[in-house]
């Protein structure tokens, strides 16, 4: 096993000159394209501060896709997900959305809780995601599963804007997802609708009939008030957004949960996204394969077909998925087979390394190799003041050749949320007089996401700046 210096290089996110530098100063001298053995590359390294990632368990098994056909491209439906400041209505406006839609009578009336739903209504449908808020959003993105196509964000019309509601903002708008904003609780007597708006339109979210570009909806999700107006609103933002995808191909997706169910076995929810898929397809799902053995809608009603955007409870996976995990229905049954073993072979050497997240010590480097053009920060802070100041402070050390973006500026300690966030979009974290929760510890340390802890602003931007100009050296 044995790597050339310039793919090692490629792979560190470093310039090979830095990697012949090291190399001379152990005493060997080599040239770029040449081969070092992979004791050696794991010394450099961690000389590097740094482990390499060398395998990437997707990378390596990509199942060819089909490709599409001109007339095989017709409209599909949105798929929506709810997010915003706790209590502000969330889960009852889901339930709201999906009983005005349920007729009487209708499989009893009764829907399963399968991870998603989809509405049906004259003019289309609408898919909704069951898991409210942007910390599964989120999770997803970090998984590199883009599902959402539109986010409905709910905001109470007495409580106004809201910490959470400015994290949700700003985790769509990092993901570049539409925002829909429906003012919810409009039937409380000290609503305020107008300050609402007033709030929002501090973060770009102006309503049309004030300039902007952004489909307000005023509703209550206690009083079952709005829903159908939101949900033509729904339709028309997907309008715009024109999505369309093959219906005839072999089936891909993302599965949004799973499960082993008593006496089913494992069952997995899957948001097909592409192709239409039917009773008996060999799938690889995540690092597992199966046949699908059944399949059931959002009412619990076995169905022989899912074309996309549609969510399907599947039996038949030889083991339980994670949410976020890529589906996708293979040629035959051995192609799935192998696969899956193939990945989980990968996932095993996967997780006995590293996987490397950017973090200050090797930013100058990348920046050099025109890897990345912008610096993305996520600032927390005691007071939301000293957040603001930082955040003005970084922006302006902004160059030519690198952008420096603070994609969250927060009071706060450092979430799991904000952890998601940087994982999500390769972000670095500053804490600024505040500590990490534990489990946002703990999920740093697994995502490799790197905090830095500051209580001087001076610290904060001497460090970015000195990170940028490529003269911190690696804290070994
Ligand atoms: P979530 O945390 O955002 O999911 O919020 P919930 O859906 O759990 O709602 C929080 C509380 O607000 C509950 O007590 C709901 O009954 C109440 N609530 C939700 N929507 C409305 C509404 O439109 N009007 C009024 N008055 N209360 C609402």
């Amino acid at each position: 096993e044995a790597i050339t210096v310039s793919e090692l290089a490629r792979k560190m996110n470093l310039k090979a000159s830095s990697l012949i530098t090291k190399l001379m100063s152990m005493g060997m001298m080599v040239t770029i394209n040449q081969q070092i053995d992979a004791d050696t590359a794991t010394i450099l390294a961690e000389e590097f501060g740094c482990k390499v990632n060398v395998v990437s368990l997707y990378d390596e098994t990509v199942i060819e896709k089909e490709q599409d056909s001109e007339d095989s491209l017709r409209g599909r439906a949105p798929v929506v997900t709810i997010m915003g400041h706790v209590d502000h209505g969330k889960t009852k406006l889901l339930d709201a959305i999906r009983s005005a839609n349920v007729a009487e009578g209708e499989f009893g009336g009764i829907t399963q809780h399968i991870g998603a739903y989809q509405v049906n209504l004259p003019q289309g449908k609408i898919t909704f995601l069951d898991t409210p808020g942007h910390e599964a959003f989120t999770l997803m993105r970090a998984r590199g599963a883009q599902v959402t196509d539109i986010v409905v964000l709910v905001v109470a019309a007495n409580d106004g804007v809201m910490p959470q509601t400015v994290e949700a903002i700003n985790h769509a708008k990092e993901a570049k997802v539409p925002i829909i904003v429906a003012i919810n609780k409009i039937d409380l007597p000290e609503a305020n609708p107008d300050r609402v708006k007033q709030q929002l339109s501090d973060y770009g979210l102006l309503p049309e009939d004030w300039g902007g570009s952004t489909l307000f909806c005023e509703v209550s999700a206690l009083k079952r008030k709005g829903i159908n107006e939101l949900l033509e609103t729904i339709l028309l933002q997907a309008e715009l957004l024109e999505l369309k995808t093959n219906y005839d191909c072999r089936a891909e997706g993302r599965v949004l949960e799973s499960k082993i169910d008593h006496g089913r076995g494992s069952v997995a929810t899957v948001l097909v996204q592409r192709g239409t898929l039917k009773i008996g397809d060999p799938f690889v799902a995540g690092v597992y394969s199966g046949k699908v053995r059944a399949m059931f809608d959002d009412h619990g009603k076995r169905v022989d077909k899912a074309e996309p955007s549609t969510p399907v409870e599947i039996l038949g996976c030889d083991g339980v998925p994670e949410a976020g995990d890529p589906f996708q229905v293979t040629e035959n049954e051995k192609l799935a087979r192998q696969v899956s073993v193939k990945r989980q072979e990968l996932k095993k050497l996967e997780e006995s390394k590293n996987v490397k997240k950017i973090t200050l010590d090797n930013l100058y480097d990348s920046i050099q190799d025109g890897e990345i053009l912008e610096l993305k920060v996520i600032i927390k802070a005691d007071v939301h003041g000293s957040a603001e100041a930082i955040k003005t402070a970084l922006e302006k050390l902004s160059t030519r050749e690198i952008r420096l973006s603070a994609i969250h500026a927060a009071a706060g300690a450092v979430n799991e949320s904000d952890v998601r966030l940087a994982s999500a979009s390769n972000a670095i974290i500053i804490a600024f007089n505040v500590r990490p929760t534990n489990q946002a510890s703990v999920l740093a340390e697994k995502e490799k996401v790197e905090i830095r802890k500051y209580n001087i602003i001076y610290d904060v931007v001497d460090d970015i700046k000195a990170a940028m100009e490529g003269m911190l050296s690696p804290d070994i």
